[in-house]
């Protein structure tokens, strides 16, 4: 065989496939072609410029995180233990308001990437304010992300006049939109409790006119029904159902007080999920009903939710968490296993974002999204079975090489497109300005939290 005929060859380790047939492969072997997965077999040794001796590593798809928002890393640890009320008004929203801006939004975005990266997540969905800035950001650091560009009915940091946030989130999608599937434009409605019928309305007739994905924080905790109920005088499934804004290209975030006849509904129009654990749990919002929505073949993937509520975005975490919330809330061990777990953070993911054609498994003909994980530690050793191994043992820090759309992105642990002692440092300096101000207002120290407002 040519030496050119591959441009990175994986040699060695246990492959996991995460295909239909979740194949696993002993000794595999993984031929990357122009970004492309082009041989996906086992016991060969085939030449190329560029080998990763994969010996004593699980090769897995690289892991998808379905719901984040980036720049929130300015804002990890400014307010924790709290209601998610509380936490939304007296400190993130005001914080957002005063701080927030392109400098901020893309620094954080690096750093959120340079976190991610290096805990094996290749894609992710995001949703804020300045999502020009965060596109930016990506494409500088070579990850694969859906960016959604957020609307709320009040003024946000990114545009202070509510009737231009349309016209500005058009002209976002037009830039962007040549860049899929590295970079896929959305839009992101905050919740129906910040948004009008009339935003979520419009926002998903554009949507629909663009053909791109709508994404919606959705039954968090269990006020945002008594508020829906008592503004619209039905549930919130219902009120969005009404609105005509549920479809397969909806991504509701959270769902974690979703019924059984919100599930049939969401079932029935083919809505997708994404569920968030630890923030959740953090926030004491709620746990989702997530294995009766996989039992309805909804599509559920994982996600970490933004820095400031969980506080950190690596998916192993996120993971083992999903993996063991529901044996406890259902009082049933056998609720969630490991196998479903991994399957929701990459292939389930996938599906979520609407990529799994091309990304989400390992297999010949899909983009070449790996991740190679260091097996041979104390921690992961012995192996009985990989998918437990990486669930509940693995950390994020045992990914040790990461490979988004055949590029090789991080390299034994190094980051090879982000500058991270910049990177830190950047945003080491945006939050000194952040401690400074608040100490100054409110003349109180830290450790916060502070209340910006109310
Ligand atoms: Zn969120």
């Amino acid at each position: 065989m040519q030496s050119d005929h591959f441009d990175i060859v994986i040699q060695g380790g246990t492959l996991l496939t995460m295909s239909a047939k979740m194949e696993i492969i002993e000794d595999a072997v993984v031929g990357i072609k122009d970004g492309r997965i082009a041989l996906v077999d086992k016991n060969r040794n085939l030449p190329a410029p560029k080998i990763i001796d994969a010996d004593g590593c699980l090769v897995l798809p690289g892991l998808i995180n379905t719901h984040t928002h980036l720049p929130m890393v300015c804002f990890r640890g400014m307010a924790d233990d709290l209601p998610l009320m509380d936490w939304l008004t007296k400190h993130i929203f005001p914080a957002e308001a005063r701080f927030v801006n392109k400098k901020m939004v893309y620094d954080g975005s690096m750093l959120a990437m340079a976190e991610m990266i290096l805990s094996g997540t290749t894609t992710f969905c995001d949703g804020y304010f300045f999502e020009n800035q965060i596109a930016e950001a990506v494409q500088a650091c070579g990850m694969r992300a859906v960016v959604s560009q957020g609307f709320a009915d009040f003024a946000t940091p990114d545009n202070p006049k509510f009737e231009k946030m349309m016209a500005a989130a058009e002209r976002f999608v037009a830039r962007w939109q040549s860049c899929a599937p590295m970079i896929t434009p959305a839009f992101f409605c905050h919740s129906p409790y910040t948004c009008s019928p009339q935003t979520l309305v419009n926002v998903k007739a554009a949507a629909r006119e663009a053909g791109i994905l709508y994404l919606t924080h959705l039954l968090e905790n269990k006020d945002e029904i008594d508020t829906i109920e008592k503004r619209y005088g039905k549930k919130p499934v219902w009120h969005l159902f009404d609105l005509g804004v549920l479809d397969h290209q909806t991504i509701a975030v959270h769902c974690n007080w979703l019924g059984p006849e919100d599930i049939a509904i969401f079932a029935d129009l083919g809505v997708r999920v994404s569920h968030n654990p630890a923030s959740s749990m953090k926030l004491a919002a709620g746990v989702a009903p997530v294995p009766q929505m996989l039992e309805r073949g909804i599509a559920v993937g994982l996600g970490t939710d933004g820095s400031a509520s969980n506080n950190a975005l690596d998916m192993f975490r996120e993971m083992d968490t999903a993996a063991k919330i529901h044996k406890v809330t259902m009082l049933d061990p056998t609720a969630m296993n490991a196998q479903t777990v991994l399957c929701m953070a990459t292939i389930g993911g996938a599906r979520v974002l609407g990529l799994d054609n091309l990304i989400g498994s390992i297999e010949a003909g899909k983009q070449a999204d790996i991740i190679v994980v260091d097996m041979n530690q104390p921690h992961l050793t012995p192996i009985y079975n990989p998918y437990s191994q990486l669930v509940y043992a693995a950390r994020g820090a045992d990914v040790k090489t990461s490979i988004i759309n055949g590029k090789i992105i991080m390299e034994e642990r190094r980051l090879q497109t982000i500058d991270l002692t910049q990177t830190m440092d950047n945003v080491r300096k945006i939050v000194s300005h952040i401690t400074a101000e608040i100490i100054s207002d409110t003349g109180r120290s830290l450790p916060f939290p502070v209340p910006l407002s109310g």
